[in-house]
């Protein structure tokens, strides 16, 4: 009840009025800058020529896998080469996502991908997330994979090169 009083005697203040106001104006014109600013700027432009733009546009364009740019199939949901999900309702399937979460846990154990904090708390925290009480087993193989690949070798975004041969 006293609450409600001070409230009511805050309204007849007209300092507070003025003043809540003065924020409400102050925080619409801030909105309206963000928002102008957020669509003021020109698309960014693909990072690839026009003349590649259109071949990609084409209907008999074939995909390539994200993970390691093998061609496959338009109507498969994973890479036949790496088994990464490439289907564009793969993560969405009832079923077909379990492998997904499964490929991506799989990435985190084996050290083989693009360290930073961000990425290395993300797989602690989905390993959390889908493995519970065995989070901790998880945890211990990304670990393991992350000292086994920074003795070893920088990670590697490409797809592995064919050694070069004896001949050469
Ligand atoms: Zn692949």
């Amino acid at each position: 009840m006293s609450l409600l009083g001070s409230t009511i005697y805050l309204k007849d203040d007209p300092t507070t009025v003025v003043g809540v106001l003065g924020i409400a104006i102050l925080l619409c014109l801030v909105l309206w800058r963000l928002f102008r600013w957020l669509f003021s700027g020109p698309p960014q432009p693909d990072p690839w020529s026009e003349e590649v733009a259109a071949e990609i546009a084409k209907d008999d364009a074939v995909p390539l896998c994200h993970r390691c740019l093998a061609p496959h199939d338009s109507q498969v949901d994973f890479c036949p080469d790496c088994g990464a999900p490439v289907g564009p309702y793969t993560n969405w399937l009832p079923y077909p996502y379990l492998f997904s979460i499964g490929h991506t846990l799989r990435i985190g154990a084996s050290g083989d991908f693009r360290r930073s904090p961000l990425t290395i708390a993300g797989f602690l925290l989905l390993g959390m997330v889908e493995y519970a009480l065995f989070a901790p087993v998880y945890w211990f193989m990304l670990l393991k994979g992350l000292s086994v690949r920074c003795q070893s070798e920088p990670p590697s975004d490409l797809p592995p090169q064919d050694a070069p041969s004896a001949g050469d």
